[in-house]
């Protein structure tokens, strides 16, 4: 299933250092390059690996804050910011390789000063960390962004090819409105991206509408909260809406106007369905974001939100909320990840010149909404294997 054009039976992709050279038939394939080393996967689909715009890996299973109301379980994960450190690593290696096992070849993780980088790298993934910062922490608004330009610049020391760093102005309740404003200009000058989190939760646009709620009480607010405008207009305010950037969430409060003024900045969107649930966030509104324009792609968020690092499965979440077609599922989960994250010319689809990021699903049974069932199937751990760049990151068939 390339995705980029119809499903082929008895197809084939052939790769060659690290890129997709052909798709075709088998036969055809086999023909043309008669030397090549084959490797059958007979009653698989092969589908282009899962694009995850937004998540964090720095968190563990089973222990997540209470989701009772997002300030409160916002406040619960800082007083266990000190505890977390301990087992932040570790977590990290365990989610990138669950990622994996779910068919994960790239992804968008954000993490305080990039500090999930070195997992992410280490995983054989492909992906960016976008390294959040948090200017009460540095100094004026102008130390703040020179420091995290720095750190980006350090963090990209040694990475491997297709591993990188950016920055993450982390939400309009933790970044002040200057710092916001200092790093979309700085960032945008220097041609790079960026990532936030953009009207998650109801709290989100009380402080900002009137600088009071759940918030506001733990970020000592009202300095500049209370603008009286939706986040949505808070960001254009700030110029942090741009193609470059993605926004992640757009769970609660977004109006038609909203969504007006989305699609004439260009930025994009990380839909994350099974986190907003879980945090009582409200449902966004996909589908007019998608027949505006806005390019939307899938995130998992991290595990302290959700039940998992499976992006097919919150695809499927998605699905089933929306009342979307497998076809389009299946598209959101791969093509529309790396639209959102300007990477299309290089992954997203099974197509000539992109790398090489491939999954391989278990899909025996015939019903009929084809691109449906391998969606159920990746979803429900029917991944058996993982190639990245042409590089098998995972494989439990063993062929
Ligand atoms: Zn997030």
């Amino acid at each position: 299933m390339p995705i980029s054009s119809p499903p082929l039976q008895d197809g084939a992709v052939l790769v060659r250092e690290g890129r997709i050279v052909a798709v075709g038939d088998l036969a055809d394939v086999g023909r043309e390059n008669p030397d090549t080393e084959v490797r059958f996967f007979p009653n698989n689909t092969i589908i282009p690996g899962a694009v995850n715009a937004h998540a964090h890996l720095g968190f563990r299973r089973k222990d997540a804050p209470e989701g009772a109301t997002f300030s409160e379980w916002l406040g619960t994960l800082i007083e266990r910011l000190p505890e977390k450190e301990a087992w932040t690593a570790q977590a990290a290696s365990d989610c990138a390789r669950d990622a994996i096992e779910a068919g994960t070849t790239y992804m968008a993780e954000s993490s305080p000063y990039g500090e999930c980088l070195p997992q992410l790298a280490e995983s054989g993934m492909a992906g960016t960390v976008y390294a959040e910062f948090f200017p009460h922490e540095i100094g004026t608004p102008e130390e703040a962004v020179d420091s995290i330009v720095a750190k980006v610049r350090e963090l990209r020391e040694g990475l491997p090819e297709r591993v990188g760093a950016q920055i993450s102005v982390h939400s309009p309740y933790t970044v002040d409105p200057e710092s916001s404003r200092l790093a979309a200009r700085r960032t945008r000058e220097m041609g790079w991206k960026l990532a936030i989190h953009l009207s998650e939760s109801p709290e989100e646009v009380e402080f900002l509408k009137s600088g009071t709620g759940g918030l506001a009480d733990i970020f000592g607010a009202n300095e500049w909260g209370g603008v009286g405008v939706s986040p949505v207009r808070y960001a254009q305010s700030v110029e942090l809406l741009a193609p470059e950037t993605i926004a992640a969430h757009l769970a609660t409060g977004v109006s038609e106007e909203d969504i007006e003024v989305l699609a004439q900045t260009g930025v994009a969107v990380a839909h994350c369905p099974r986190s907003n649930a879980y945090l009582r966030c409200g449902f966004s509104p996909v589908p007019a974001m998608i027949a505006s324009g806005i390019r939307v792609g899938m995130g998992t968020d991290g595990l302290w939100s959700s039940p998992s690092m499976n992006l097919f499965e919150e695809t499927l979440f998605a699905v089933q909320l929306h009342g979307m077609s497998g076809a389009a599922g299946l598209e959101l989960a791969t093509l529309g990840g790396a639209r959102a994250l300007g990477i299309e010319a290089e992954t997203g689809t099974l197509e000539v010149g992109k790398w090489a990021d491939l999954v391989v699903v278990e899909t025996s049974q015939e019903n009929g909404d084809t691109e449906r069932a391998v969606l159920e199937a990746a979803a429900g751990g029917g991944v058996a294997a993982t190639i990245v760049g042409g590089d098998m990151i995972y494989n439990r068939l063993g062929t």
